[in-house]
């Protein structure tokens, strides 16, 4: 992908080189393997994983679209200024288009509708000095660059597991939405917070920071390493809570992969968004129970006591 003269590139090139030739080839002239392949690429287009993931070096041949490639720092010439975008009649052309080499170096010739007023001026001024800090050589060729991987070569599995980031941080900001609307005090939000990231003092956290611990056994179960996972859902303990919890509102259960899944399916589908928000609140409470009655029983000699519990986060 990333090299001149593949023979995989000549084939592909031959039908789909659209980038060059800046033709959008009809969909009823694509294979349904291509079809497939935009469609998961293009996704969203500008705001597209891919797109996000492929730059160029700039060669010879100067091929990348002006506005619409990433070549140029993080973030195409289109989205950094759309206004002059809009002016432009330089839309789609490659880079090689609108400029020529000169003795001195790279002379840009850009083109416009019409004269810009004078705050447009000032954008395009920027925009040329930006310019100017683009690289442009002459004696290499063009090379895509795949930013998922050190060396620009692009791999399934870079791909793989630059998608996965993707997708786990857009889950994640889901559920730190829902948590910043559950109803609860800040303080308790913030705690929740800090477990559902596993940023949390628990004994096998403060191990892998080097405190010094007699023992990461969980302390209220003194079964199995006391992770945030362990100690706020698997735990024996934490079971007792959580199913006095379903039989309090009368549902079998949640389902459990992991806490943020957890606090995710802890909703009521017969409820309003408002009553959702109560009891996610509800589930931050919890949460923040087991917490304060870790410290008691560690600190306190407190005995665990799942009741106490329960009772605590109904205040
Ligand atoms: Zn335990």
């Amino acid at each position: 992908m990333s090299s001149e003269g593949g023979k995989w590139k000549e084939i592909i090139s031959s039908k789909y080189d659209t980038v060059a030739k800046n033709i959008q080839l009809r969909s009823k002239y694509q294979s349904w393997c291509w079809k497939d392949l935009t469609k998961i690429c293009d996704e969203g287009v500008e705001d597209g994983w891919f797109q996000k993931a492929i730059g160029w070096k700039v060669g010879n041949r100067a091929i990348m679209r002006l506005w619409e490639d990433l070549w140029l720092g993080n973030e195409c010439l289109r989205s950094a200024y759309p206004r002059l975008f809009s002016l432009s009649l330089d839309q789609g052309k490659s880079v090689g288009e609108v400029g020529v080499w000169e003795e001195n170096g790279w002379r840009w010739n850009l083109n416009w509708r019409r004269d810009r007023f004078q705050w447009e001026t000032n954008m395009e001024a920027a925009m040329l000095f930006r310019l100017s800090t683009g690289a442009l050589c002459k004696d290499s060729l063009d090379q895509l660059l795949w930013k998922g991987d050190q060396k620009g070569t692009f791999s399934v599995k870079s791909a793989y597991s630059m998608l996965d980031n993707h997708q786990c941080s857009a889950a994640r900001e889901g559920v730190f939405n829902l948590l910043w609307q559950a109803k609860a005090m800040p303080k308790v939000l913030t705690t929740t917070w800090r477990i559902l990231i596993d940023r949390f003092p628990n004994r096998v956290n403060l191990f892998r920071r080097g405190v010094p611990m007699t023992s990461t056994l969980c302390a209220l179960s003194n079964l199995l390493e006391e992770s945030s996972q362990h100690l706020f859902l698997e735990c024996s303990f934490a079971q007792q809570v959580w199913s006095r919890c379903y039989r309090w509102i009368g549902i079998l259960g949640v389902q459990n992969k992991d806490l943020m899944n957890h606090f995710m399916n802890f909703h009521l589908t017969h409820l309003s968004s408002q009553h959702n928000q109560i009891w996610l609140g509800f589930w931050a409470a919890i949460v923040n129970c087991i917490w304060e009655h870790w410290n008691t029983v560690v600190f306190r000699q407190g005995v665990p006591d799942s009741d106490e519990i329960f009772q605590n986060a109904q205040l």
